[in-house]
């Protein structure tokens, strides 16, 4: 249980709530996915397919925000190529992320971990007891720091990955 064939099945044959009246089966917007690192809950919408990348699934028409399968997502937004796209770009993320923190970090000077990345700087160093990071882009005329301090060097990288990710991410 879990290929979008599986689900592709469960859609076709109107399993959960395709089949429950006053749940739409279409005008869904995606407001959010999310790599849970394993398949572990249910489709809200087939109800049956365990999943593992949840799509989030919001309906002006109705209350609840529905967390499902990548299938299940586009056939609610009417844009199954939409969906398994988005799907897609969170998994090669993910992996990503993953091998960040196994990159081969330098050491500065100062004795601070650092590393050049998608055309940034990015240093890490200990602050107050934690730790913080500082991204710069190559000309250094731009330059962010985290406002939190994290309680690892590790979460410290983490932020830093996710924050460069969004600074990529095409604008929708
Ligand atoms: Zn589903």
């Amino acid at each position: 249980m879990g290929t979008h064939e599986d689900e592709e099945k469960l859609v076709a044959s109107g399993r959960g709530k395709w089949s429950v009246a006053g749940v739409p089966h279409k005008g869904w917007q995606c407001v959010d996915i999310e790599d849970l690192g394993e398949p572990q809950v249910q489709c809200e919408m087939c109800e049956s397919q365990t999943i593992r990348y949840v799509h989030y699934m919001e309906h002006p028409k109705y209350e609840e925000v529905l967390e499902v399968g990548c299938v299940c997502a586009g056939n609610m937004e009417g844009d199954l190529v939409a969906a398994k796209h988005r799907e897609t770009t969170m998994k090669s993320t993910s992996s990503k992320r993953k091998r960040w923190l196994t990159r081969k970090w330098k050491v500065s000077a100062k004795g601070n971990p650092w590393l050049r990345a998608d055309g940034y700087r990015i240093t890490v160093y200990e602050r107050a007891g934690g730790w913080a990071a500082t991204v710069s882009d190559d000309e250094k005329d731009k330059v962010f720091h985290s406002r939190r301090n994290y309680k690892t060097e590790e979460l410290a990288k983490l932020w830093v990955f996710d924050y460069i990710t969004k600074l990529l991410a095409p604008k929708a």
